[in-house]
């Protein structure tokens, strides 16, 4: 008998390798800005965002693979637009709203199209220009992969955690855009109390 074999690959936004990886990247390093720096609530408990530039640089750089060089004004800032980010997540229900806010955070922080080269390379596609500060850079490629994202349909992937008392976002990459929880503990927290309720019902 004949059998196909179909590789079910995972989630793609464009089909475009390039582009793909640009959008996975940026959009990961806004769900950790957002996750470190702005989110009040996690797992079912209060929490408190760093505060001061210097606890804010520690959160930052401790989640970055690469060495990057960063300043305690430069945590402040990213702090604030981690703050602007949050409610890109989890915005299905109002995305106009959130189109408009994104819209005006590229505008501050000068997202433009830009090919980056260098000399004997071919060049590669960038959402800030080639002097832009790190701050700026950062803002203009976090904020146009979100764009991406929304702009092909998808807002649904950018999510936060359904479970009480939990803020934390997350980029939706299963197949059906179905995940619900930041994590494990979430979601066993959430089955805990969905039987309990249902116990109550009873
Ligand atoms: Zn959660």
């Amino acid at each position: 008998m004949y059998a196909m074999t179909v590789t079910i690959g995972p989630w793609r936004i464009t089909g475009q390798h390039e582009i793909d990886s640009y959008v996975g990247r940026w959009v990961e390093q806004a769900v950790l800005l957002v996750n470190s720096l702005a989110v009040t609530t996690a797992h079912g408990r209060p929490t408190s965002p760093p505060r001061s530039g210097g606890q804010r640089l520690a959160a930052i750089t401790a989640q970055l693979t690469a060495p990057v060089t960063l300043t305690a004004a430069d945590a402040d800032a990213l702090a604030a637009v981690a703050v602007e980010l949050h409610p890109m997540f989890g915005g299905v229900s109002h995305i106009h709203a959130v189109a408009t806010q994104l819209n005006d955070l590229l505008t501050r922080y000068r997202a433009v199209p830009n090919l980056h080269g260098h000399p004997g390379r071919p060049p590669v596609l960038a959402f800030h220009r080639a002097d832009a500060t790190l701050v700026d850079a950062w803002v203009a490629d976090m904020g146009t992969a979100l764009a991406m994202v929304i702009g092909v349909g998808q807002s649904a992937r950018l999510a936060v955690c359904q479970a009480d008392k939990c803020s934390l976002v997350f980029f939706d990459t299963t197949r059906n855009a179905s995940r619900r929880f930041c994590g494990l503990s979430c979601q066993n927290r959430a089955k805990a109390s969905a039987y309990r309720a249902r116990q109550a019902a009873r």
